[in-house]
């Protein structure tokens, strides 16, 4: 294996500290997309909007606020042993295209990044920005096999349209990209779900299409490491790609969001989850709705991109096993 390029290290906390230097994920070096065509493996990218948000809005600050608390990210997983930054090419692609004034081209902007992301081999890990960046960066990794998801959040979000016939918000991307073709229902299973409804069958349509529902009283009857066996017989041996809305945990670990509801999920327990994901086809992940002016403190971005971090080993792990890219 040809040794790896010294430029793909974070920068050390020993050399520098870590509230010194320019905020990247995690350290990383800075690379921009063309250059991330040769040789990257995972490229982390901010998705800075939150046009799509109903309610509270704020989460086009998240990718920045996320950007200064990940440097407290160290190298090391300290569960599974995994050194994702020693197992691949990791690197911060910066934040993609978005306006925040027209909603239908900021779709078609980020659904063009990841294209080309997937066109260069490139595995992206996301912060967001609302829930709505996943649709365009699923139109953007498909490769014509539909994609399984294991999704935490307390919403669905499959509901239809919003505001009469409003079909793109934070509250629909699942739903149209199950339309779309992009995501296979029966290989879709949702973590933590919970809250007051719109209307009492809101439900039905995403059990109708064989999602996997499994509501936060359920995941309290049977703990979090039988969830995930479930998770992972639902989403099988197909591409699987994992999407964190930070509102899945209880907002006394993470305020910071648009839409928090209470009886969540612990940050101890997501993490186990998180971990138990190792091993399967991933193709991808993300961490949305931070919203930064709700958390001043900056504790939901710690939150956040520790589960990035997370995120992160399973994914060099899946791309460690597949045989990373020689440097170009
Ligand atoms: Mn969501
Ligand atoms: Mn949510």
């Amino acid at each position: 294996m040809t040794s790896r390029p010294k430029s793909y290290s974070p920068r050390s906390g020993a050399d520098l500290p870590r509230f010194a230097g320019i905020p990247t994920f995690m350290r990383l070096p800075h690379v921009d997309l063309e250059t991330a065509t040769q040789d990257v493996d995972i490229g982390i990218v901010g998705v800075p909007w939150d046009g799509g948000t109903t309610n509270r809005p704020g989460a086009r600050h998240g990718p920045r606020q996320m950007r200064d608390l990940s440097s407290m990210v160290r190298n090391v997983h300290h569960v599974s042993g995994i050194m994702p930054f020693e197992l691949c090419n990791c690197a911060d692609l910066g934040d993609t295209s978005v306006n925040p004034i027209d909603l239908e081209d900021t779709l078609a902007r980020v659904g063009e990044f990841y294209r080309a992301l997937r066109g260069a081999g490139v595995m992206p890990l996301t912060a967001g920005g609302d829930h709505l960046i996943t649709l365009p960066i699923m139109r953007g990794i498909f490769d014509g096999r539909r994609l399984g998801m294991v999704h935490f959040d307390a919403h669905t979000d499959t509901w239809d349209s919003y505001f009469g016939n409003s079909k793109y918000t934070h509250g629909t991307p699942f739903r149209r990209a199950i339309e779309e073709g992009l995501l296979d229902p029966k290989r879709v299973v949702q973590i933590g779900i919970r809250g007051s409804l719109y209307t009492p069958n809101d439900k039905d349509w995403g059990l109708s299409q064989g999602i996997r529902v499994i509501e936060i009283e359920e995941y309290s009857e049977l703990g979090p490491d039988r969830v995930i066996d479930i998770a992972r017989d639902v989403v099988g041996d197909g591409p699987t790609y994992i999407s964190f809305d930070v509102d899945a945990l209880d907002p006394v670990y993470a305020p910071g969001t648009g839409t928090p509801g209470i009886g969540g999920l612990t940050t101890f327990d997501a993490q186990r989850m998180l971990r138990r994901l190792r091993g399967l086809d991933l193709v991808g992940g993300d961490v949305v709705e931070v919203s930064p002016p709700f958390d001043p403190s900056g504790n939901t971005a710690l939150v956040a991109v520790t589960m990035m971090f997370e995120i992160l080993c399973l994914l060099a792990d899946r791309v460690a096993s597949l045989g990373r890219k020689q440097p170009g």
